[in-house]
This record gives structure tokens, sequence and C-alpha cells, in this order.
């Protein structure tokens, strides 16, 4: 840290991503990415004649993009935000609904990393929710918190699910709160809450081109909200950056949606894959939660998960592995093709059988 450094970001701890090596070629099971292209829409939607257009600046109000999506889910323009990764609009509605001043944010205890490092980055005070001994998010806990409300549903790492009948009491019981349900993983068999925007105005429903979009590298995600939520965010979004998405993710994200059966599809193949790598897994001894999003949460009695971690990797196989004493015999390990999926299962059985001859 330079002396220039304001003092209010000396001790913050800033997130980890996941790695994204470029020293050989893994096997990538540790980021949560479709292992599917983007449609042939989107490859067709970057032309060099788009690329050359490069000069000009991105629509600010993201308007055929907005109109798409709103489309796509039965919304109008003004129900629709975007921005630069679901990241964007996370770190925006902590800025926008966490006024530590005025009322503070509660979420679970194990779920995404970044929640935490967004309180820590707006002085926000957070009031982190044990998960229950199985892993699952119990709802009266995060009901009368007088606190905004940040649920990852289906959760990370755990991929285990809230139904939209959970989801709406606790949205209905924090009516002068926002309730923001990240959705980042719904596609892959959650239940979604879009169709309580219509009933709530204080709920915000987040989602991310990165995981069931095969998009993760053009950076897109999009939120749907009470319009009055959504010029909150774009205020925000005008005080910092209002060309925040570049030309040619607008484009792709645009072809994207009016492609959505052809992603659809990729995330059915992606439940099958999970069923199979589940049931592999189980077959070796591992306790695997039961997952809605587009990776399993697994943990086996004979390996601990940092071991387990690094075996694989030494293989060419990386998954993620986390340091938090209560998950730290566990790891993420996202669903890939079937291909990757029996190579995988095939090196656990491997390392596993190396083990027990030592
Ligand atoms: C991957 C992920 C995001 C971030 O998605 P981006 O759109 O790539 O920024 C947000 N929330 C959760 C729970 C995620 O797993």
């Amino acid at each position: 840290m330079s002396r220039f450094m304001a003092e209010r970001y000396a001790h913050l701890e800033a997130y980890t991503p996941g790695e994204q090596p470029t020293d050989m070629k893994y096997i990538k099971l540790n980021t949560n990415e479709s292992p599917f292209p983007p449609s042939p829409g989107v490859l067709r939607a970057i032309s060099q004649e788009r690329v050359r257009e490069l000069r000009l600046y991105s629509d600010p109000d993201c308007n055929l993009l907005r109109r798409a999506i709103a489309k796509q889910f039965g919304f109008e323009k003004q129900n629709v935000f975007v921005s630069n990764g679901s990241d964007d609009i996370l770190n925006f509605s902590f800025m926008a609904f966490c006024d530590g001043t005025k009322c503070g944010v509660a979420f679970p205890e194990i779920s995404y990393g970044f929640y935490q490092v967004y309180a820590d980055l707006y002085g926000v005070d957070a009031k982190k929710i044990a998960l229950a001994e199985d892993f699952s998010i119990r709802i009266s806990d995060y009901c009368y918190n007088d606190r905004t409300v940040v649920i990852a549903n289906p959760n990370a790492p755990t991929g285990i699910a809230l139904t939209r009948e959970e989801v709406e009491q606790i949205v209905a019981a924090n009516p002068d709160h926002v309730v923001l349900i990240d959705e980042a993983y719904v596609d892959f068999g959650g239940e979604s809450a879009l169709e309580l925007v219509k009933k709530y105005d204080n709920l915000l429903v987040v989602r991310t081109f990165s995981k069931s979009y095969s998009l993760a590298g053009a950076r897109l995600g999009f939120a749907i909200g009470h319009p009055a939520l959504i010029a909150d965010l774009e205020k925000i979004k005008y005080s910092t950056n209002p060309y925040n998405i570049n030309r040619l993710t607008l484009l792709a994200g645009t072809a994207a949606i009016e492609e959505n059966d052809y992603y659809m599809e990729n995330c059915r193949r992606i439940i099958e894959n999970r069923a199979y790598l589940t049931d592999s897994l189980r077959a070796l001894g591992f306790e695997v939660l039961p997952s809605c999003a587009n990776f399993i949460f697994a943990k086996s009695d004979q390996i601990g998960g940092e071991e387990l971690y690094l075996a694989l990797k030494a293989r060419g196989i990386l998954v993620r592995h986390f340091t938090k004493e209560k998950i730290k015999n566990y790891n993420r390990i996202t669903i890939g093709t079937m291909e990757e999926m029996q190579i995988l299962t095939n090196t656990v059985r491997a390392i596993l059988a190396e083990k027990s001859e030592r």
C-alpha cells in the first residue's frame, strides 16, 4: 500500500477471484463458466464492421438490450437495469440500498464472497446469518431484521435453492427494505422470483450472462425490479461510468437473449451432467449437497478439501477450494461437458486409490 491510499480502505480485504491461469491448459471447473460456446447469433453479431465502430461510444441507455431483456421476461424497459457484470450491479446496490447510517445489510454467512467485500467497501454494518446444519437457508432468519437483505438463490457455493414461496415470505416480511435476490444460477433448476417483481416494489432480482449465457468474458449482468429501484441504479451508474457496457457486449447480449432457447437447452444438458457427476462422486463415498446450480459442493471423508484440490490441479483439473473453516473440507466443482465429468471422476478415483496404497 502506498502512503497515498485513503485511510478508510487501509484494512479493506479485496475479493479473491477464482484462478484464471495462463501457464497451461487445464480442465477448468473452478469458476462456473459454461462449457458451451455463445450461440451462432452472438458470433455473427460481432462483425468486422461492428469492431470498426468501436471508435464511437456505446449507448449509455442500452436501449436495444434493455428492450430485448424486457420482452423476453415479460417486463417494460423501465424495469430493466444492465451493467458491466452482475458484480457491478451488486456493487451499485450496496451503494444505493445499504446506507450504513440508515439500515445495514443481512446475508448468509456462507454465500458469495463479494457481499462482505462490498459491505466493507461502503462501511455497511453486515449481519452474517449462519446456515442451518444441512447448509440450507432458514427463511425466518431473514424476516423483520430491519436491514437490506441479500440472498443468492440458488446459494453459492452450496447450490441449495429456496422455493419462490420462501423468497416471497422474505420479501413480504421486509416491506421497508430492499430484498436483493442474486439469481446467477437460477437457470440450472431454481425457481425464479421474477414474477414477484410485479407485486413487490422492494424486490430486486439480479441475473448474469456469465453462467447460463456463456458470456463470462463479455461482462454483462442485468437486474429487474420496480422502475423506482431501477432509476436509483441508473443514478449511480450515471454518477460513475455511463458507458460501462462496451458496444460489442451490448450486441452480444442482445443476440444471446434472442436465442434464449439455445441457452436453455445447454442448461438442460448441464443438469444431466450434474446428475451424472453427483451419482459418480457419491459412489466414490463423497457427500454431495443437493445442487440446483451449475456446480456441486462435495466432500470426501477419505481426503481433505485442500489435498484433493491440489492433487487435481497437479493432474490438470482446476476446482474451487475455500479456506473458511466451516467449508474447508469441501470443493466446489463446476459442471462441464460429459467428457470432462468422466475425466474428473476417473482422476478422483485414481487419487483416492493412490492414497489408500500409501
Ligand atoms: C458468478 C456470480 C456473480 C457474478 O457474475 P458476473 O456477472 O460475472 O459479475 C454474482 N453472483 C453470484 C452468486 C455468482 O456466483
